[in-house]
């Protein structure tokens, strides 16, 4: 095993590096990392082998905010010949040393690496088919690791394994989600994001369900609180601004105008989500207090980045939420950049109980 391949969106890189440089350092690895701006995907390399299986455990597409997809990779294939791809690929793969239980292709997500994006889909039975051949391929096993192959362009592959469940639960990082017509506004598909990518399946069906109480911070026109109001929710929008009229018609929203820094419920709510453009760290602060005064058990919310120093601003978020919510108890805070995400992260914050 060579490193760690991580893909993101495009003019992100500097960040994946930045992370991807500190992650792989707490980890002992000893190399560099190569990131090219515009390219969506960034690598690290080390100097010395390593195995793969003192790796991978480790290797968690949540470990770093600006990755969608995070891969341990073990080979780079160049001059892919236009015919039987498959051939080489193999061999590469049967150097890994152990099978797969199944085989992804990726691509970066930029135009050009999206040419390759029909290709990837006709040639995965292939691949697949020459991996069994081969005798590689066991696609029943829920314990085998899962093999990626990325390809930036026609003639070059990198390959990368993952354990099950370790890698972003979409190919690339990037999840089709529907628009739901009803839903006001396009950013319904982050807090959709969130919930299936941030949060696991018990955590959805337990935290996330019907009858419960939400408060939606900068709501209008209401395509956060349609994700609330959809699930069953009852949520208290805040807006100055007016809602949309098919998710008041949901019949589960309240709709006041008032100052979401200022308001405050009267009693505790299940969850609060936030999606105000406002100062990163004022944001924070907010979500931060909210949490550990427990007027809200649960947070998700958006960080809105400034362009040029996104990661030092992060990291600022971080420490401040970290001083106000540790004063209550240790606490969960997961940040990614999501695929509906664009000069912005998006967060959850919880107390651990
Ligand atoms: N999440 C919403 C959706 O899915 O439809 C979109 C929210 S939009 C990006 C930001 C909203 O925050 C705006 O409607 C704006 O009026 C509201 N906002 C900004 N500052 C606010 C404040 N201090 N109090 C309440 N709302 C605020």
């Amino acid at each position: 095993c060579y490193g760690l391949l991580a893909l993101c969106r495009a003019g992100f890189e500097k960040e994946v590096a930045s992370e991807l440089d500190r992650f792989a350092g707490r980890l002992g690895m000893n190399g560099f990392v190569r990131a090219r701006e515009g390219q969506a995907f960034v690598v690290f390399e080390s100097v010395e082998p390593l195995l793969w299986s003192d790796l991978a455990p480790h290797c968690d597409w949540f470990s770093l905010v600006f990755a969608r997809q995070l891969v341990p990779w073990f080979a780079r294939v160049d001059d892919l010949p236009e015919r039987d791809r498959a051939t080489p690929l193999v061999e590469a793969a049967r150097a890994a040393g152990h099978r797969f239980s199944d085989a992804l292709l990726e691509t970066p997500d930029t135009d050009d690496a999206k040419q390759q994006s029909g290709f990837c889909r006709r040639f995965t039975p292939h691949l697949r088919e020459a991996l069994t051949r081969a005798g590689l391929f066991r696609p029943k096993s829920k314990t085998l690791p899962e093999l990626h192959v990325l390809f930036p362009d026609a003639k070059t592959a990198w390959l990368g394994a993952t354990i099950p469940g370790h890698a972003a639960p979409w190919p690339m990082g990037i999840p089709r989600l529907r628009m739901p017509r009803e839903a006001a506004s396009r950013s319904t598909l982050k807090l959709a994001e969130a919930i299936f990518g941030m949060l696991t399946e018990e955590e959805r069906s337990v935290h996330m369900r019907a009858g419960l109480r939400a408060v939606d911070l900068g709501a209008a026109p209401g395509g956060w609180t349609w994700q609330l109001a959809h699930r069953g929710l009852h949520v208290t929008a805040i807006d100055n601004g007016p809602m949309a009229e098919p998710v008041m018609a949901t019949g589960m929203v309240e709709h006041l105008r008032a100052d979401g820094f200022t308001w405050r419920p009267q009693r505790a709510v299940d969850w609060l989500v936030c999606d105000m453009v406002e100062q990163p760290s004022r944001i924070a602060s907010l979500m931060a207090e909210w949490v550990a005064t427990g007027r809200c058990r649960r947070a998700i919310f958006n960080l809105k980045l400034p362009m040029k120093r996104r990661f030092d601003a992060l990291e600022q978020c971080r420490s401040l939420i970290h001083k106000r919510v540790v004063q209550a108890g240790p606490y969960d805070l997961r940040i990614k950049h999501l695929y509906h995400d664009r000069e912005e992260v998006t967060a959850y914050l919880t107390l651990k109980r």
